[in-house]
């Protein structure tokens, strides 16, 4: 996905001005456009068919083994219609491409190598009606809760795919962070769920219960802003923190053990030192 990067105050300005906007519009409640058999068994049909580019065959298969079905709908609806590019190892080495990306308007997927594809197949299963991805919000031409999402789908993708083996993976300190993020839920599928069905009220939700608006804002803006860069920044602690609080809050002993623990883990990983 391309990134927004705010240029100016004013630019800045705007970003908060939609994101506020956002917040309290309606997101893509999927339409229920028929029946929880009906969408089975088109998820089925159109998985089982194995009528989709080839290379995906394998990475279809782990989906449709590891995620619930009702989750499937939009990798089955997407699944009918998608392109696949390969990216040219020299442009790649020229333009510093990404390993991949994915075009949720035209469906298309563009990959360096298969490594890059778990990651790009969950955007492409996250997207609803070629507008809403995960929990990506795409509205006036700005790209808003980006680092959540990006965040989130390399999380799910090393769960899934690589069977959660955190080493050096795209996103890092947004992967650290959504590990975090998930901790404010008893039951994780439920996060998942709202991913597969682009509903990033759910997360917003689940956090207001713990912290403000205004604190979600902040979090939000600074993980757009930590997929962009890989330079170390003081903030990630902030944010760390900000995260560590909440969960603190949802009075889960062993959620808060397993937060300070990512947080340790990040730390040595990360900047070489014990907290
Ligand atoms: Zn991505």
């Amino acid at each position: 996905m391309s990134y927004y990067i705010p240029k100016s105050e004013l630019e800045i300005r705007k970003h908060v001005d939609i994101a506020n906007d956002c917040f309290f519009s309606n997101y893509a409640n999927l339409e229920k456009v028929c029946e929880k058999k009906d969408k089975e068994e088109f998820i089925d049909k159109v998985i089982l068919s194995g009528n989709y580019p080839k290379v995906l065959n394998d990475f279809v298969r782990t989906l449709y083994k590891k995620v619930e079905k009702d989750n499937l709908y939009n990798l089955a609806t997407n699944l009918r219609t998608v392109k696949l590019e390969r990216i040219n190892p020299f442009v790649w080495l020229v333009a510093d491409y990404s390993y991949g990306t994915y075009d949720s308007l035209k469906n298309v997927i563009t990959y360096f190598n298969k490594n890059s594809i778990p990651h790009e197949l969950l955007h492409l299963s996250s997207t609803a009606n070629n507008s809403y991805s995960g929990f990506n919000v795409i509205k006036g031409g700005i790209n808003f809760a980006n680092g959540f999402n990006e965040g989130y789908t390399e999380m799910l993708a090393q769960k899934i795919f690589f069977n959660s083996v955190f080493t050096n993976s795209a996103y890092k300190t947004n992967v650290y962070l959504l590990r975090l993020f998930e901790l404010l839920y008893d039951d994780p599928k439920e996060l998942e769920t709202a991913y597969f069905n682009a509903d990033f009220e759910n997360p917003i939700k689940k956090f207001l219960k713990y912290g403000s608006i205004e604190e979600f804002k902040f979090l939000i803006k600074h993980l757009d802003y930590f997929a962009k860069t890989s330079i170390w920044n003081d903030e990630e602690n902030i944010i760390f923190e900000l995260l560590i609080d909440k969960i603190e809050k949802t009075k889960e002993k062993q959620r808060v053990k397993k937060a300070n623990d990512i947080y340790n883990e990040y730390i040595v990983a990360e900047r070489g030192m014990v907290k």
